[in-house]
């Protein structure tokens, strides 16, 4: 469903990305796995459309959407940090995109209510982001990014900021609700357990490349580079 096609990426004389390739499947949930600038958060951020490829294309659903602007290319992203907009209450943070698109009022109503039962915070429409935990509001910020009901999610780091025991419950609650869509998702992350834990496939990077896509089994117990082996922990 999305495919990216050696992708290469360069800020200055600095190569981030170098020679990228990757097939996802429709509803897969793949993680991008690596230390700190290995370059997996420029490759999410190339899918996204914010920054484009130096060589190479990305498709989406069979579409070459290279050069297309992010709001062209059917994909809704969560970040890292609360991104929820202050001044708007929960159903219009989760309703802003419906809103843009022009959505009949009654019927944005209607997907904004399925969306709060979908993360299991039902009577959250009327509060503000500052009324509530790190948690919910990611668990907001994901309804917001599904809201317009997007083929391809992206999400970077969303767990990252919360505290432990937040951040195990939030792993299963995005991977039932990525499930029960069925909607394909890339998961950037930093954090081998959470890659192993929630991922169809793993894509171990190290230095702007892939060194390994696998499934979880298969990265944990047959890594196929030293690099792997000690960052999914099997060496240590
Ligand atoms: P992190 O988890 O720390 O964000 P990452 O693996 O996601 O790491 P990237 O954010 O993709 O890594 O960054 C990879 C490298 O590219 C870093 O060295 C970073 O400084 C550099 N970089 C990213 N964006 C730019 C930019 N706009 N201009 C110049 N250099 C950049």
């Amino acid at each position: 469903f999305l495919s990216i096609q050696s992708v290469k990426k360069s800020f200055g004389n600095v190569a981030v990305v170098k020679d990228f390739n990757l097939d996802v499947g429709a509803g897969e949930f793949v993680s991008f796995l690596g230390p700190s600038g290995c370059g997996k958060t420029t490759m999410l951020r190339i899918v996204a459309g914010f920054e484009e490829p130096s060589a190479g294309k990305v498709l989406i659903g069979g579409k070459d959407v290279t050069g297309l602007k992010p709001n062209q290319r059917n994909i809704g992203m969560v970040f890292q940090a609360y991104a929820l907009f202050p001044n708007l209450t929960v159903a219009q943070n989760i309703g802003f995109g419906l809103k843009v698109a022009g959505m009949p009022k009654a019927e944005a109503q209607a997907r904004i209510d399925e969306m709060l039962a979908i993360i299991k915070l039902p009577d959250f429409g009327d509060r503000y982001p500052y009324q509530l935990s790190g948690g919910q509001q990611q668990r907001i910020a994901l309804a917001r990014a599904l809201a317009p009901k997007p083929k391809l999610l992206l999400l970077d780091e969303p767990l990252s900021a919360l505290d432990a025991k937040v951040r195990i419950s939030l792993r299963e609650e995005i991977r039932s609700i990525q499930k029960k869509l069925g909607i394909t998702t890339i998961f950037v992350t930093h954090d081998q357990e959470e890659a192993l834990s929630m991922s169809d496939r793993i894509v171990v990077m190290n230095e702007g490349r892939a060194d390994q896509t696998g499934t979880p089994f298969e990265i944990y117990n047959r890594p196929s580079t030293k690099f792997v082996a000690n960052f999914v922990g099997t060496l240590n």
